[in-house]
């Protein structure tokens, strides 16, 4: 094979190339660099040689451009013997294009004599937009699953909530109530279920008109919530009538809870303008184990008792009782 010549290969090469002694001095600059140079209105590309690189960087630097900075410590390392391979990615942005560059610094350690440093700059504009475009499509991604997940989040607010009281619909009573009777019979925890209903609530709708009917069902809303535990299930289940779901609670416990309700409800919610008008409500409860099995058959039970509620005299509390 016949002698290949140094400067043949480095001419070859796209990357624009400056061989620098370990001073920082310019001993030759490939094809490509004085392509670069002329083509960047450098009059004299060959006049590169014999200069110092380590000047010019430093020249630039003065203007305060943080990438000449740091090009002149990466050299000084490079010179030094610090550092014997870097690169810096830096902007070089011509009037008319974005421009990246890569400066690779490597020290030869090998070599007889002094040693070189070969400055190689190679345009990664290409790359660099895309991974800028990869960055730019990743966050707006994150952005807008983050929306997305918000909107969900609403959406499944506003599909479970009752928009008169601010409690759990039906939809949302049975999907919790669901899970806790599952808890509860693996667990065989006793488990009550209150269905209660505003009496004579057309009357007051009737007589206060359908606004202070609503006020009516928001503070009926409002004052079960203060007696129930946070792990209870409150919903209104349609119209006038609510229901709740107390995990661990015993019959006898959970008819205690339910008067208390009732004494609640006629004492918090009656109208302070029309004290002739009387809230109150009636209740049916039934309770797991004793009355039923499972959660449709909790609530026919506790809707049975409520009926014996309002057929004793309404407002009032009254268990479940089996008939034969
Ligand atoms: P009872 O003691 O037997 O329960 O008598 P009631 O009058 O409460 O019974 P009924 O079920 O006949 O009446 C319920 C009323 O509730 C009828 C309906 O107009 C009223 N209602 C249902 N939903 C709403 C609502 O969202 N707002 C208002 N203001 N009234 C409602
Ligand atoms: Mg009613």
């Amino acid at each position: 094979m016949r002698g290949i010549k140094f400067t043949d290969v480095i001419d070859a090469l796209t990357s624009q190339i400056a061989v620098l002694s370990l001073y920082g001095q310019i001993l030759y600059v490939n094809k490509a660099w004085k392509h670069f140079a002329r083509a960047n209105s450098a009059n004299d590309a060959d006049a590169y040689v014999g200069q110092n690189y380590l000047h010019a960087c430093e020249k630039a630097a003065q203007s305060g451009d943080t990438y000449a900075i740091e090009a002149c410590e990466r050299l000084r390392l490079a010179m030094s013997g610090e550092a014997m391979h870097q690169v810096l990615v830096y902007p070089c942005h011509s009037p008319t294009k974005e421009r990246w560059f890569e400066l690779r610094l490597d020290r030869n350690c090998e070599g007889e004599g002094d040693g070189i440093i070969v400055a190689s700059h190679l345009d990664v504009t290409g790359k660099v937009l895309t991974e800028k475009t990869e960055a730019q499509i990743k966050s707006e991604l994150a952005v807008a699953n983050l929306e997305l997940d918000r909107a969900l989040e609403r959406e499944r607010r506003i599909a479970s909530t009752d928009v008169l009281t601010g409690i759990g619909n039906r939809r949302q009573f049975y999907e919790l109530a669901g899970h806790a009777m599952a808890v509860a019979r693996r667990y065989e925890t006793p488990t009550a279920l209150l269905l209660f209903d505003i009496d004579l609530f057309k009357r007051i709708n009737d007589a206060l008109g359908h606004q202070q009917g609503d006020d009516c069902l928001r503070a009926v809303a409002s004052a079960a919530c203060r007696e129930l535990r946070e792990a209870d299930i409150l919903a209104r289940y349609g119209g006038d009538e609510f229901i709740a779901l107390l995990p661990r609670t015993e019959a006898e416990a959970a008819l205690k809870i339910g008067r208390r309700m009732v004494d609640t409800v006629r004492r918090e919610c009656s109208y302070k303008n029309h004290p002739d008008v009387r809230v109150t409500i009636s209740m049916g409860i039934a309770t797991y184990p004793k009355d039923a099995q499972d959660l449709e058959t909790l609530i026919i039970h506790a809707d049975q008792a409520l009926y014996d509620a309002k057929n004793a005299g309404r407002a009032r509390a009254v268990p479940y009782k089996q008939t034969d």
